[in-house]
């Protein structure tokens, strides 16, 4: 068992992205030709993760892929990104997470998810990962895997004083209210507040109630994410939310941004604990500004080098 220790620990999914782009969607029994494929890295955890440590701070990944040729090959993607593999298990009952994705000439797109290994990561994984659970400055999860093997996660490091941020996504409308009490930070999008909230979010105004009731359920904090107009923030101590403003990019490409935001507002809550929590928004507003100037996913999540000292 290793014993180091980590900035960042992520408990979550990995997934290949298996991407044909063809003129149209086949209908069902057809076969067509593609112009296009390609294979990406996904998955929200493994995103957050190569996120955090591409801006500078020791991570760690608890997740489970398949032994295989894409469970391989994701364990050397976390190794090409100085993400700590011990905790990455592999397994011979599942194959790796993937996303057969089929995108057209209109951008519209088709997706098959088989979560895969990634639903076989449980309490076993977990306690041979406590130490590294224990000792981390701040643990993030979302709901990619098993909501119990989250929640459960999140208590451990809740129980440890680490700092914790919950991604509820993908969300699901009944979340386990045991979530907001084990979550610092609460961060989701729009849709997903809508989601949970039942409130309809389509501006910052709706966001600031959107938050009040989501801080209500019993978490410290809440960040509701909002697209180019950047994010909500509302800490329990606060009686009104902030909105904090993103820069105007041109966006090309905007998967993935919500990762890019919560993997850099892990490292702002591992490298500046005290930074006030709109401050370390400000700047992960920043950071995935970035990312969606690019194409893909990781590929599009800026590096260390790539971004202002004065974001450091
Ligand atoms: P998700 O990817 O989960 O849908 P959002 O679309 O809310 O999340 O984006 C997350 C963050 O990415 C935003 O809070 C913002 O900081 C940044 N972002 C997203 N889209 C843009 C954009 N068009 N211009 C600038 N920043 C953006």
């Amino acid at each position: 068992m290793s014993d180091k220790t980590f900035d960042v620990v992520v408990v979550g999914s990995c997934m290949t992205d298996l991407v044909s782009q063809a003129p149209r969607l086949p209908k069902a029994g057809e076969t067509i030709r593609g112009h296009k494929f390609f294979i990406g890295f996904g998955g929200k955890g493994a995103n957050q993760c190569i996120q955090a440590a591409r801006l500078g701070v020791k991570t760690a990944m608890i997740c489970k892929v398949g032994k295989d040729f894409f469970g391989d090959n994701y364990i050397q993607n976390f190794k090409d990104n100085d993400v700590h593999t011990d905790f990455v298990w592999q397994t011979s009952d599942a194959a790796t997470g993937a996303a057969s994705i089929t995108v057209n000439d209109a951008g519209e797109n088709a997706i098959v998810i088989v979560a895969g290994a990634n639903m076989r990561l449980g309490e076993e994984e977990l306690q041979q990962a406590l130490t590294a659970i224990r000792k981390a400055k701040v643990l993030v999860c979302q709901l990619e895997i098993s909501s119990q093997t989250s929640l459960r996660a999140l208590q451990m490091a809740h129980d440890n004083k680490v700092r914790t941020i919950f991604n509820p996504a993908p969300a699901v409308p009944d979340l386990d209210f045991g979530f907001y009490r084990v979550s610092d930070v609460f961060c989701c999008n729009e849709s997903e507040a809508e989601l949970l909230t039942g409130y309809s979010v389509n501006n910052v105004e709706d966001a600031h109630h959107a938050a009040q009731e989501l801080l209500r359920r019993g978490c410290t904090a809440v960040i509701i994410t909002l697209g180019p107009q950047g994010c909500v923030v509302l800490k329990a101590q606060d009686k009104t939310s902030t909105h904090v403003p993103s820069t105007a990019v041109k966006a090309v490409d905007t998967t993935g941004a919500g990762d890019s935001f919560i993997g850099a507002l892990a490292f702002y809550l591992a490298h500046h604990p005290d930074m006030p929590l709109e401050e370390m928004a400000r700047r992960a507003n920043q950071v995935a500004a970035v990312s969606v100037q690019a194409v893909g996913t990781q590929t599009s999540f800026p590096f260390k080098r790539d971004l202002p000292a004065d974001l450091f």
